[in-house]
């Protein structure tokens, strides 16, 4: 019997390969038909005999390329038309743009074997790529996606290329960044003084033996440079350390392959799976107790940043090391990755011992993702290559929104109809260089999706690098500005992951944020509905000393948190150890007189006032520090209960002096950090379910930068859930800063839909 079906796949399924796919399995089963892109997805009509039609139904469903998601298959039955082939279709000129920008995707098996294999015209070659995989949002300088409008325009295809991207039934058909080794980009090895020592193949070869000796190297990756070095190498991860100013954070570590890593680190399935995926993020693994990397790697972490080589450069450069090694962004610390070669020789001059380069030019940093994967599901941690720039559902009816995001871990978000595009993460705005790129990448996405926004949403700071362009661009365009409050901002973005139009309570448990009042918050319970919000039993307040600088100094807060019940620090001698000659008093002083201490109800602050009182930091080498030190410290200990974390009805507070008193006691009995800590994490999951029962609220959103804390996501989380609460999370977008700029975004576009 002849059937003609005509099918509607809605998704992620433009510039995936998605119609040659098509093309592949209809001509397989001698279909007749077409298909074609349209604005809402891909339009397909397939006739032949009906089991054969099935048969394409399924395949179509089954085994679609990987980065392809298709949302949904509608399938209707049209009268057969005798048509004698099946064809692609130039794309529908009458349908309304709505493009998606590609995200980066990792080598393919296909591509991996191929330069693995003597012979083969791609043996060896750094830059072999096809529709399955290779460079895409970091190659991109304008839609629609086509050679000529990325970086590869320079690289005329050569005669076989040509035929590779012309043929159907290739896979590399329409693959926009194609290269052989005979017309694609080269290699090349540059000493520290920027003279020329090899190219081509050779220049792998030199790069992997001055890496064996020891040598720091810069490498142009995928979306950006990166300084490499052997991981096991105390002397030599310790040199990077010292080169990059970067004391304490953790670096990743690429390994050569999946048996390789196990060798240091206890990998689940999950976790492997997704090491291998094609958006091959660094994932946050268990160090086995005999691991062999430096312990400079990640000083006093459990977990190492672990990833595997996900690009062809990478995969030859591990095979040949043979042995992991420290792959870290190539910047300055707190500054965005360098993409340029003359901006990385001249700011890693001092960092790199040699460069290796190539001709392709990069036309946008892009980090490589973070992801931990723990009992609820994954969290990441990190969003960028792999994941940026693909659109997440949001809901329609409200006019185009850019929401220009927060001040560290920056993103932004722009709607586009039904959906938002969130950037890659863009890092810290504080150097010329971060607020310079995030301007940019504002210029980007505006561009490529052609809107005009009509409203630009911010955060209420106003000293923020993001609000002050915001600002501008508000100005520029005449649209409306919408200034909303971090934590807000925290539960929207939760609650754009998981739409409804139910009140939601979240806790946006965080380090800074400032608040309405002008006070800085960060333990809030918003209960959020609409546009607003209803703030729920915050913290009582507690003064930081020195402002901002309390949050790179634990015992400061310590010092606020007993000026709030009135006790002497001089009394606990742990606490009085950190500090030297006058430097207490002084500190005293300032809050006695209320001097440069403003009012504080940050949960991140709590954790490293009571980190200070442990004893187990003063200073931290960069922010969380010390809160990140007391959750590793608790280790499998049990914390029952917790301390007391009252509500305090009559003030509206949740109210820590009890907790604190009880801390107090438990340091002054020589309690363990790690009984303290875990004491600590469950008294905060019992803070969440007493609020949340006091709120009403069926939903509990948990999100915040202390939600980065996998021990407080996980008791929170269990305990909310047992006592019959639906817990949203975070999965697509971080739970910390790199969220803001969706939560802004959905927070206007509700407000404008109620107006
Ligand atoms: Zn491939
Ligand atoms: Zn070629
Ligand atoms: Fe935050």
């Amino acid at each position: 019997m002849l059937r003609r079906a005509a099918i509607a796949v809605r998704g992620i399924v433009q510039g995936v390969g998605f119609r040659p796919f098509v093309y592949r399995i209809a001509t397989e089963l001698s279909l007749a038909g077409y298909v074609l892109n349209r604005s809402d997805g891909v339009r397909i009509e397939v006739e032949g005999p009906a089991e054969q039609v099935e048969r394409f139904l399924t395949l179509l469903k089954t085994t679609a390329p990987a980065q392809a998601v298709l949302e949904s298959v509608a399938v209707e039955d049209v009268t057969p038309a005798g048509d004698a082939s099946f064809e692609i279709r130039a794309s529908d000129p009458n349908a309304k743009a709505r493009p998606t920008v590609p995200a980066d995707l990792a080598t393919c098996p296909d591509c991996l074997k191929e330069i693995a294999t003597e012979g083969e015209r791609r043996f060896r070659y750094p830059f072999t790529n096809c529709t399955n995989c290779g460079p895409r949002y970091s190659i991109i300088e304008s839609l629609p996606y086509d050679r000529p409008r990325t970086s590869m325009k320079h690289f005329a295809l050569c005669p076989d290329c040509e035929r590779e991207y012309r043929n159907p039934l290739d896979r590399r058909f329409h693959a926009q960044p194609v290269a052989c080794p005979t017309c694609g980009p080269q290699l090349s090895l540059l000493t520290g003084k920027g003279a020329v020592a090899a190219k081509g193949h050779p220049a792998l070869v030199d790069a992997v033996n001055r890496l064996r000796s020891g040598s720091i190297l810069a490498i142009k990756g995928l979306g950006g440079f990166q300084l490499v070095c052997l991981a096991a190498r105390s002397a030599v991860v310790a040199g990077l350390r010292e080169r990059k100013h970067r004391e304490a954070k953790p670096f990743a570590v690429m390994f050569p392959d999946l048996s390789s890593l196990r060798e240091h680190a206890e990998v689940t399935p999950e976790e492997a799976r997704l090491l291998r995926s094609p958006q091959a993020p660094i994932v946050l693994v268990r160090l086995r107790p005999d691991a062999k990397l430096a312990p400079e790697v990640a000083p006093g972490n459990p977990r190492v940043g672990a990833m595997l080589p996900y690009s062809p450069l990478h995969r030859l450069l591990l095979d040949l090391v043979g042995e992991p090694v420290v792959c870290t962004s190539g910047n300055l610390s707190d500054e965005p990755m360098c993409i340029d070669d003359a901006e990385a020789l001249s700011r890693l001059a001092g960092i790199a011992d040699a460069f290796l380069l190539h001709d392709r030019p990069i036309v946008r940093p892009v980090d490589d993702s973070v992801v931990r994967l723990d009992a609820h599901g994954p969290t990441l941690l990190r969003r960028a290559r792999g994941y940026a720039p693909l659109p997440l559902p949001f809901p329609a009816g409200a006019p185009c929104i850019l929401a220009v995001g927060a001040h560290l871990k920056n993103t932004l978000a722009l709607t586009v109809g039904d959906q938002v595009v969130v950037s890659q993460h863009l890092g810290d705005l504080d150097s010329a260089e971060g607020a310079a790129l995030h301007e940019r990448t504002i210029e980007d996405l505006v561009r490529f999706f052609d809107v005009r926004p009509e409203i630009v949403a911010c955060d209420l700071h106003p000293d923020y690098a993001s609000t002050r362009c915001a600002e501008r661009l508000a100005r520029r365009w005449g649209a409306r500005l919408e200034r909303v409050q971090h934590h807000h901002a925290h539960v929207a973005a939760v609650m754009a992951e998981h739409p409804g139009d139910e009140p939601v309570l979240g806790f946006a448990w965080d380090g800074t944020g400032l608040g309405e009042d002008g006070s800085v918050w960060g333990g809030e319970a918003l209960l959020c509905e609409r546009g607003g919000y209803r703030r729920l039993f915050p913290l009582r307040p507690f003064l930081l000393p020195g402002g901002d600088l309390a949050a790179r100094e634990p015992r400061r807060v310590a010092l606020g948190l007993l000026h709030a019940l009135g006790l002497d620090p001089r009394a606990i001698p742990i606490l009085g150890a950190q500090f030297q000659g006058r430097e207490l008093d002084a500190l005293l002083q300032a809050l006695q007189r209320g001097l440069n201490a403003p009012p504080s109800t940050s949960i991140g602050r709590l954790f490293d006032g009571v980190a200070a009182l442990c004893g187990l930091r003063g200073k931290s080498l960069f922010e969380g520090q010390a809160a990140m030190e007391l959750e590793f410290c608790a280790g499998e200990e049990r914390g029952d209960e917790g301390y007391p974390f009252p509500l305090d009805r009559a003030a509206g507070r949740a109210d820590w002096s009890p907790l604190l008193r009880a801390v107090l006691d438990d340091v002054g009995r020589r309690t363990p950090p790690s009984l303290v800590s875990a004491r600590l994490h469950s008294s905060l999951a019992g803070l969440a379910v007493a609020v949340a029962r006091e709120s009403g609220a069926r939903r509990v959103a948990l999100c915040g930068g202390c939600f980065q804390n996998e021990r407080l996501g996980r008791l929170s989380h269990a305990a909310l859930a047992e006592a019959g609460f639906e817990v949203l999370r975070a999965t697509r977008l971080p739970p910390n800063d790199g969220a803001i700029s969706l939560g802004q975004a959905l927070v206007a576009a509700r407000r404008a839909c109620d107006s």
